[in-house]
């Protein structure tokens, strides 16, 4: 029989093995045997390595086979299908066939089991285990096989196509092919079955857990890619190349100055080479935005119609007559001009005369952006100028930081309380301000945060301030100052109908059809529920009315969106009380009563003017003169001044001489009323205290003010126009003002000097005439005039 010589593969009887026949010896064999009876003796190299094995290399043992399909391919090799037939033994081999293998072969192997019962139970443990086997699905078992295996017909069929089936050693198939007893197969083929599903089993933990260690690997490195994309991205952010781009952009877009763009192309060159997230990046990252941001370009075109600009001045605001025309004046030689240069706008009065709206309404009638920022408290430079870079949380000041929130060149900057700046330490910021309101300067004005120099002199600036006094001089020097006194009750009356009451109605949901405030209700609320010189207070009382009536209509409401049959709700007396509780401040000229030693002064305070009761008591004792009260230096100097003109003019008054040996002479000034202008209180000082030493009550219906000389003289004061609403707010009827006053009463509105009795005063005989109740003096018929002499020879005596 033709002999082919197998490497690595053993073919068992039954089972159908494809070869691939390479070797032209075994190819003439196939051939042969094909030719014949096609039967073939396959027996498996000893060693698979050896290329022309001769007899010693095969296995004695083999499988006769039928050749079934040969197929020759297009390189030399043949594709044959073979089929098993039966063990077989090669007796001899043949030294004749010179060109292929040829031996005699005899059968080998009894297919019938020595113990069928034993081999029946063997195979059925080896079949359960195969199964297993199979189960667990390992590489090279194909379905045929374990067909062929499960349908096996008998314990030696079963043993061969398991055998076969089994993935395993060659020289394992060989020993199985060898082995005589059927029991012995089934047995050694149970075993190695076993040992497959371990190695199966332990395969499969090791590759789990490669897998899972490969699986968290690659996780690690997934989430690491993600994570470095992530970071790309927010790099992105931070300055990457796009954001670079952008910012290229931006800072061409942003029309700088050549210096500026330079700067800030330097600085951007810079934010590229630092890690995006960093803190430096983020500082340079925000420096860029400051100066990309700041208004290089960009202004609205003025409207400069003074027509124009007179209707909105008015539409906004009741009164103020003189102001507007100020306000007009200043646009009107602007619009001649042509220039921004000019002076800086100061509106000086008390909280809530309308200084702030009128800022806004002069932005709105030039067709500008309106910004505003309060100076009180400022006491660091910084502030106006900008901390350096080098800070931590460094910005620009308040100017720069205005000019970006306005977004035009030429804004309206409000720069409120001016007279609240402060300097210490840290600077003195008045300084910084003076360099950004000035014209001459402000061309190149110098914030430490921005570092290159900003073009301020397009922005038109307007500062408020309560008091002149407090602000520095040379600030002062650069401003208008428009003076804002306040108003009296009938304009505030009219501020409130026609402004505030319907916005306080808009704004609380309101119509006028919900809510009707007479007239005599209206004054109450001026007169009962606040005292001030502005309108702020009584904006939030009609504010507070409103709300409260907004409250019940909604009630009345129910749950139902609709308003059913709306009602007017009328404020008379007592809904009032009801909605606004108690008065708040009664009316004082009604139950004032001319008194011995209390007389009324006339003071002007940072909220307005103010009227201030001086009362004075004596008291047995010995030569002292107590004051007190919350008094500032200038107002204890006042009451000596007074006190020493008393004394000069003793023998005037009817005193003896050296009246005051024997008397303590207490004198007190009620706080809350100290007046900022300093000494105007000299003159009521002194009427206070001659009524007391006299015991000559004073009229309550007068009032004045003035600062007192040694010699009885009336000084000028500051204020007038305040201080005149605030007598008139008081009730009083009279007010004395000095002599040198007189010119600015062409200031004080008509209205008010309708109602007031003002007359101007040159001394203190006058003013003692007009104040007290009855002559204080025991010679009559003297002149004010003869007053000067008469105190200095007096004084000479009494000292
Ligand atoms: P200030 O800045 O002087 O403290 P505001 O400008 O804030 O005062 O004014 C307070 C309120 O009073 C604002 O609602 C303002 O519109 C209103 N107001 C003040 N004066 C007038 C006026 N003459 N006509 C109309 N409303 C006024």
């Amino acid at each position: 029989m033709a002999l082919l010589p197998l490497r690595d593969v053993v073919v068992f009887p039954g089972m159908a093995t494809p070869l691939f026949v390479g070797r032209e010896k075994s190819v003439r064999a196939l051939d042969r045997a094909f030719e014949s009876s096609r039967l073939l003796m396959l027996a498996t190299q000893r060693d698979a390595r050896v290329n022309d094995p001769g007899e010693g290399d095969v296995a004695e043992v083999g499988c006769v086979s039928e050749i079934m399909q040969v197929l020759r391919l297009p390189d030399g090799t043949v594709k044959a299908l073979v089929e098993g037939v039966a063990r077989a033994r090669i007796v001899q081999f043949d030294p004749s066939a010179g060109d292929f293998l040829r031996a005699r072969v005899a059968p080998f192997g009894d297919a019938d089991a020595a113990d069928p019962v034993k081999a029946a139970g063997l195979a059925r443990a080896a079949g359960e285990l195969f199964a297993k086997y199979a189960r667990l699905g390992p590489a090279g078992l194909s379905r045929e096989m374990v067909h062929a295996v499960s349908g096996a017909a008998g314990p030696a069929v079963f043993a061969d196509a398991a055998a076969a089936a089994l993935t395993m050693a060659a020289a394992d198939k060989q020993k199985i092919l060898e082995m005589p007893g059927l029991e012995a197969r089934l047995e050694f083929l149970a075993a190695k079955l076993q040992e497959a599903i371990e190695v199966i089993g332990i395969e499969r933990r090791v590759r789990g857990r490669v897998k899972k260690q490969i699986e968290k690997s690659q996780r690690d490195y997934y989430l690491t890619e993600q994570m470095k994309a992530i970071q790309k991205e927010l790099g992105r952010a931070e300055g990457d190349k796009t954001e670079h781009e952008e910012l290229a952009g931006r800072i061409k877009a942003a029309g700088m100055p050549r210096e500026v763009e330079a700067k800030a192309n330097k600085e951007l060159a810079r934010l590229e080479q630092m890690p995006p997230l960093s803190a430096e990046g983020t500082v340079a990252r925000t420096y860029l935005d400051w100066l990309i941001e700041v208004p290089w370009q960009k202004r609205t075109r003025d409207k400069l119609d003074i027509g124009e600009a007179a209707r909105i001045l008015d539409e906004d605001h009741f009164g103020l007559d003189k102001v507007k025309e100020r306000i007009l004046e200043y646009l009107a030689v602007r619009k001649l001009v042509k220039t921004s240069k000019g002076p800086i706008l100061c509106f000086a009065g008390p909280p809530g005369v309308g200084k702030t709206s009128l800022g806004r309404s002069i932005a709105r009638a030039m067709g500008r952006q309106f910004v505003r920022f309060s100076l009180g408290g400022v006491r660091d430079e910084a502030e106006i100028r900008g901390h350096r870079r080098t800070y931590i949380g460094a910005l620009p000041g308040r100017i720069i930081q205005s000019m970006k929130r306005a977004g035009t060149k030429n804004p309206v900057i409000m720069l409120d309380e001016i007279d609240k700046v402060s300097s210490d330490y840290r600077g003195d910021p008045s300084a910084a301000l003076l360099e950004a309101l000035d014209p001459e300067q402000n061309t190149a004005f110098n914030d430490h945060y921005l570092e290159v120099d900003y073009d301020l002199s397009e922005a038109m600036f307007i500062t408020t301030a309560n008091v002149l006094h407090t602000i520095p001089r040379a600030l002062v020097d650069r401003m208008e100052v428009i003076e804002i006194p306040g108003y009296n009750d009938e304009e505030k009356e009219q501020i409130a109908r026609r402004f505030l009451l319907p916005r306080q109605l808009a704004a609380n949901g309101l119509t006028a059809r919900d809510a009707q405030l007479p007239g005599d209700q209206l004054r109450r609320v001026i007169r009962n529920y606040t005292r001030e010189s502005g309108v702020r207070s009584l904006e939030r009382a009609l504010g507070a009315i409103c709300r409260k009536l907004a409250r019940g209509v909604a009630g009345e409401m129910g749950s139902g969106k609709k308003r059913a049959r709306r009602r007017t709700v009328v404020v008379d007396g007592p809904k009032l009380a009801e909605l606004l509780g108690e008065i708040k401040f009664r009316d004082e000229a009604a139950e004032q009563r001319d008194a011995v030693g209390v007389a009324t002064g006339l003071g002007w305070t940072e909220t307005g003017g103010s009227i201030l009761k001086i009362e004075t008591i004596i008291l047995e004792g010995k030569t002292s003169f107590i004051l007190t009260g919350k008094l500032g230096e200038v107002m204890k100097e006042s009451a000596q001044a007074a006190l020493s003109y008393i004394r000069a003019r003793a023998r005037d008054f009817g005193l003896a001489p050296g009246f005051y040996r024997k008397l303590d002479i207490h004198t007190h000034i009620p706080e809350g009323a100290i007046p900022k202008d300093g000494p105007s209180a000299g003159i009521t000082l002194a009427t206070s205290i001659v009524s007391a030493l006299l015991n000559i009550p004073v009229r309550a219906d007068v009032a004045m003010t003035g600062e007192i000389t040694l010699r009885g003289h009336a000084l000028a004061v500051g204020g007038l126009n305040e201080k005149l609403l605030a007598a008139q707010r008081a009730g009083i009827k009279t007010v004395l003002i000095p002599r040198d006053n007189e010119r600015d009463l062409s200031e004080v509105a008509h209205s008010v000097r309708a109602r007031l009795t003002i007359t101007p005063v040159e001394n203190m005989d006058e003013v003692l005439r007009l104040a007290l109740a009855r002559s204080p003096w025991k010679r009559r018929g003297r002149a004010a005039g003869q007053a000067a002499g008469v105190a200095g020879g007096a004084g000479a005596a009494l000292s």
